[in-house]
């Protein structure tokens, strides 16, 4: 074992390639990590494009790794999926998220809404929508302000057990959004089997709107059917401010993106909410 330092078991093994054993010694940090307090959340403000208020955030999780600093997300959330942690760290972060919410609202910033990305293993679990209800009556957040971000992926899924446990957390009033919309398959007929609520548009499609004539026609198509579905429409990636105007012409009713914020800790959003609403 190359961190001989470090008093965690090691598993070697002649055969692993290097990077094999750099993915087991960080699914093992990551277990640790979980128990300790190396993951935190950032959180990115959702922006209503007429007013420019912020009426949400979508909560990213961080993980500070003790040697390497920073790991995104992207690196660790895969990993997390396959050891199977993903169910205890969507927790967590679930849990977290709620209560953060809560802490909003008992300020006095009662419309806002939070965000939480979720992982097919996590909704196939079976108890999802059970954690859910208790967080929820746990913090006492109603489930209006807690918005689900689903992927396409995970409701290509005909299951009818899948299908029950949307049902139930439409129930309890939360909030169903398909995350990274446009990038998946072009089978939409889960927008009629399930009752989402919510398109975030990819920001793939976003980003380059005001400079391709072909990217601004995805996005004026998606925002025409999610209107006419009564869907409502959030739009991903908006990095200048042209980008947002131009989504605001189409009729596109909410943003996220660089262009008003980072994902960042509580304590700046909170700030950056106060300035929002004065
Ligand atoms: P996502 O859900 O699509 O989240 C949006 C990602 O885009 C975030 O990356 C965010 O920082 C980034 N982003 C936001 N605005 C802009 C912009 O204007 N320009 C550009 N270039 N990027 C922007 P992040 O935080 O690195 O997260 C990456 C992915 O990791 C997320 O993509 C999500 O799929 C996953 N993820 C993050 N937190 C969680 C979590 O708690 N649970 C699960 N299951 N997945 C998570
Ligand atoms: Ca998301
Ligand atoms: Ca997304
Ligand atoms: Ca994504």
């Amino acid at each position: 074992c190359k961190d001989k330092g470090r008093n965690n078991y090691c598993f070697y093994n002649q055969d692993m390639n290097q990077s094999e054993q750099e993915v087991l010694q960080l699914t093992q940090d990551l277990r640790q990590a979980l128990s300790g307090d190396q993951l935190c959340l950032h959180y990115q403000p959702k922006v209503e494009l007429k007013t420019g208020n912020i009426v949400g955030a979508e909560a990213l999780v961080r993980w500070q790794h003790p040697q390497r600093g920073w790991i995104s997300p992207v690196e660790f959330i895969p990993l997390a999926e396959r050891a199977g942690l993903i169910v205890e760290l969507g927790l967590w972060v679930l849990e977290s998220a709620v209560s953060q919410c809560k802490r909003w609202h008992e300020l006095g910033y009662k419309n806002l809404s939070v965000s939480v990305n979720v992982s097919a293993i996590q909704l196939r679990r079976g108890d999802f929508e059970l954690q859910v209800k208790q967080v929820l009556s746990q913090t006492g957040l109603s489930g209006e302000f807690l918005v689900l971000e689903l992927t396409e992926s995970l409701l290509l899924d005909v299951q009818h057990s899948l299908q029950m446990c949307l049902q139930g957390l439409r129930e309890q009033g939360v909030i169903l959004a398909i995350d990274d919309f446009g990038t998946g398959y072009c089978n939409l007929g889960y927008l009629q089997r399930f009752d989402v609520n919510m398109l975030k548009v990819d920001r793939s499609f976003v980003s380059k709107i005001n400079q391709s004539k072909q990217d601004e026609a995805i996005v004026r198509a998606i925002i025409q059917m999610a209107h006419s579905l009564n869907l409502e429409i959030v739009a991903e990636g908006v990095e200048t401010e042209e980008v947002a105007e131009q989504l605001r012409l189409l009729g596109c009713e909410k943003g996220q993106g660089f262009y008003w914020s980072r994902p960042c800790p509580p304590m700046d959003f909170i700030e950056l909410v106060v300035k929002s609403s004065a």
